[in-house]
């Protein structure tokens, strides 16, 4: 009877470690404050797992910041701007890579595979001189050990570590990250040795990057490496932890035939056919499978009885003593704690598993398999699980009949662009190189305030609305003087661009702390869809007409695309994603069919997340962006060709999806630009046509920096020297809700005044 788990949520149930890291941050309490909550969270989570009954609990899990940071930290590879000098690394130096400090930026922050985490990029050079310079994985493990708890100790697995690092600036292209393996194994062998001589009997290395299309010098290192780690390994059990997908038929071979590893761990939520490469080609004899069956990445109450039919499949393929039971990666993809939640009521509640109750659903999956079935538990969670598949609140009929309709036939305006653009322009009658913002104007701590105590009924409805109405009018009356062509309302009444949009949909549940890391302090609380998705009300049309009555100008109506609202959400697992993403589209057109008739003539729907939801591997890209742009279609294929469709989308690099992104059939993009280096104009450069309108960011919001107008004009040109003149759209790189107005009005001035310059010359 074993049970694991992969890693474990760090931020606390109440987002203590959050709140603990901002406090020292902003320099109001000690590192001794800061490290007491830690090793309090630390205990406390060790406690659990162990009282829980789990038999592999995992050490090193905990991170201040992020744990391919720590494996930086552990390998000293400091890049020299932080004028290290050696030594144990100590919270300044690895603060100041994480975040930065007063004089130098911090290191680049990328998602970690398709999730929502965050990790800090590796920056490595044939110059980096590698030493061991954090000793946390074993502090880590002495501490459990001194608490009465034998853990695993989890390292990032060496392969991985150069695989998702970057070559710093500056290297030559030539230089092979993974021609470091020689010099950061010796490394891992003294934190080996260390944790041996420590008492550890078992170890894990993450090596999730098995899960990607790997070339074949990339799955050699993993067997080089491997072997040489060989004899530092000997008399630890090895486990390599794999997940987020299936480990393809090839890389399957390479990991099961590592030297010295002598057991595998999988994710058989996502990676669905992992399971039949198991049964298929078995797993070496002697040699353990740690069954990832409990989903880490979502919120839902595992189907128990499900799970332990596919246990009790893969018993007789490695034998009933090398089965170990786990979650499908690490938890802290999902919420922590659900005893937290008193808001939820108790039919969804019983539907719903968040970390704490994944690790009981472990231990209780691992002793049935063991024989010692819980029937109480499992009858219980059966009866969960056939409350979700038939309640009236999940199904709603005339929704799954829309969505099914959808499927198989096409959606698009029947108008080409050109001539969509056409009709609109003699009705919008917009200059060339059109200005206009992305959406949000800045959120002053008045407006939060407004927000919440409406929200907590402390005003009336009556001073909300004409708070906001307000607000609303300060906004159009900035943009009017700023001389911006196309205005927007500027977001007040919304919190978030997602939650915004869930609140007034059904299907959707919100916690009260469901929070997820999404990197260093920062935490996002996902809505969950637990059920069919409708529109019963307009969203957004009341405050659209009351900011467009308050302008001759053009107002956009702005919309959270569907693309988005799924990724940025805990979706159902009892249909495939495409479904609800149909739904909620159908549910989009509603709201944008009825701005239209309201008289808003822009409508904009953004697809911040649209690219992010792209699978892990590249054979499943045309599927997965095939029905996303098709949800967008469906959201304005009915509009009037005087109508103009905005999009927007922010963080990415596009070049490999641009010809989806054309396909997407809007009016006009909008596209984050201006830290990406202008990767984005070279598509244009090699021949990609774009007939619909563009605006590539000409300014980066997420730096309070004011840009200059040269320095905007500058921007422009280079665009001019790609793009058509009459499909280009002078706009910055997102919302401005972050920023302060004494930086978005200088900004935006300047913007305005490029532009018309620009106007002058052409
Ligand atoms: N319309 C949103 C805003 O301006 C877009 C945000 C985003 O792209 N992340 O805030
Ligand atoms: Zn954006």
């Amino acid at each position: 009877m074993a049970s694991h788990i992969v890693g474990y949520p760090r931020m606390g149930p109440k987002r203590e470690l959050k709140f603990a890291l901002e406090s020292f941050w902003d320099g109001k309490s000690s590192a001794e404050d800061l490290e007491k909550v830690a090793t309090d969270l630390r205990a406390s989570i060790w406690k659990q797992m162990s009282e829980a009954g789990i038999k592999y609990i995992p050490s090193n899990t905990f991170s201040y910041y992020d744990q391919v940071l720590d494996t930086t930290a552990m390998l000293g590879a400091v890049p020299d701007r932080y004028s290290w000098t050696g030594g144990e690394i100590g919270h300044s130096t690895y603060f100041s890579m994480a975040r930065g400090n007063a004089t130098v930026p911090a290191m680049e922050m990328t998602k970690w595979f398709d999730t929502n985490y965050h990790f800090i990029v590796p920056e490595l050079s044939p110059a980096t001189k590698f030493s061991y310079a954090s000793h946390e994985a074993v502090s880590e493990y002495k501490e459990a050990k001194a608490l009465g708890v034998d853990t695993v100790p989890v390292l990032v697995g060496p392969v991985s570590y150069l695989l998702l690092s970057k070559a710093a600036k500056g290297v030559e292209k030539s230089f092979s990250l993974l021609s470091l393996l020689d010099s950061i194994l010796p490394i891992y062998k003294e934190v080996v040795a260390e944790l041996k001589a420590a008492g550890a009997s078992w170890i894990q290395f993450d090596e999730p990057t098995l899960v990607k299309d790997l070339a074949a010098h990339e799955l050699a290192a993993f067997s080089s490496a491997y072997a040489e780690l060989e004899s530092a390994l000997s008399g630890l059990n090895v486990l390599i932890e794999t997940y987020f997908a299936d480990v393809p038929a090839e890389s399957y071979k390479t990991l099961t035939s590592l030297s010295g590893v002598t057991a595998y761990g999988f994710d058989l939520v996502r990676g669905t056919k992992t399971v039949e490469l198991i049964k298929s080609t078995g797993i070496p004899s002697g040699k353990y499978l740690f069954a990832g069956v409990v989903d880490g990445r979502n919120i839902w109450a595992d189907d128990l009885a499900a799970s332990l039919s596919t246990l009790q499949s893969l018993e007789s393929v490695v034998g009933k003593d090398k089965l170990v039971v786990s979650t499908s990666c690490s938890l802290m993809h999902t919420a922590v704690d659900l005893v937290n939640e008193t808001k939820l009521d108790s039919e969804i509640k019983s539907w719903l598993a968040f970390a704490a109750q994944k690790v009981v659903e472990v231990n209780a999956l691992g002793k049935a398999l063991a024989g010692q079935k819980d029937e109480a538990y499992f009858a219980a969670n059966a009866a969960a699980q056939a409350s979700r598949r038939s309640s009236p609140r999940v199904n709603n009929e005339e929704v799954q009949k829309a969505a099914a309709a959808l499927k198989g036939s096409d959606h698009r305006r029947a108008t080409p662009v050109s001539a969509r653009l056409d009709a609109q322009q003699k009705k919008l009658n917009l200059p060339v190189l059109p200005t206009t913002t992305i959406g949000s104007f800045p959120q002053t701590m008045d407006l939060r305030r407004v927000r919440r105590e409406y929200k907590a009924k402390k005003i009336s409805e009556e001073d909300y609305v004409s708070a906001i109405k307000e607000e609303i009018s300060k906004v159009v009356k900035i943009q009017e003087e700023l001389d911006i062509d196309v205005l927007v309302h500027g977001e007040p009444e919304r919190n978030d661009m997602v939650e915004y949009f869930g609140e007034q949909l059904s299907g959707f549940a919100f916690t009260a702390n469901g929070w997820v890391q999404s990197y260093g302090s920062r935490c996002v609380k996902p809505p969950i869809i637990y059920g069919d998705v409708s529109r019963p009300n307009p969203m957004t049309v009341f405050w659209s007409k009351m900011a467009q009555s308050m302008t001759p100008r053009p107002m956009k109506g702005m919309l959270t695309g569907p693309v988005t609202i799924l990724n940025w959400s805990f979706v159902r697992n009892d249909q495939p994603r495409f479904e609800t993403c149909y739904q909620i589209a159908l549910a989009i057109k509603k709201e944008v069919e009825d701005l239209e008739a309201g008289g808003i003539q822009v409508i904009q729907i953004d697809e911040a997340a649209l690219r992010e939801g792209l699978p892990l591997r590249k054979s499943e890209h045309a599927f997965y962006l095939d029905w996303a742009v098709h949800s967008f279609r469906i959201t304005n294929c009915g509009v009037q060709d005087t109508t103009q469709i905005h999009t927007h989308m922010c963080y990415s690099n596009f070049n490999d999806i641009i010809h989806s992104i054309i396909n997407m059939d809007a009016d006009v993009i909008t596209i984050e630009n201006s830290r990406s280096d202008e990767k984005l104009l070279s598509v244009f450069r090699e021949g990609v046509t774009y007939g619909a309108g563009i605006g590539p960011g000409v300014y980066d919001i997420h730096s309070p920096r004011i840009p200059s107008t040269e320095e905007i004009a500058d921007r422009v040109n280079k665009m001019l020297a790609v793009l058509d003149t009459n499909i280009l759209w002078v706009n910055p790189d997102c919302g401005l809700k972050t920023r302060k107005y004494t930086e978005v009005k200088p900004a935006l001035t300047n913007m305005v005044a490029a532009a018309k310059l620009i106007r002058t010359q052409l």
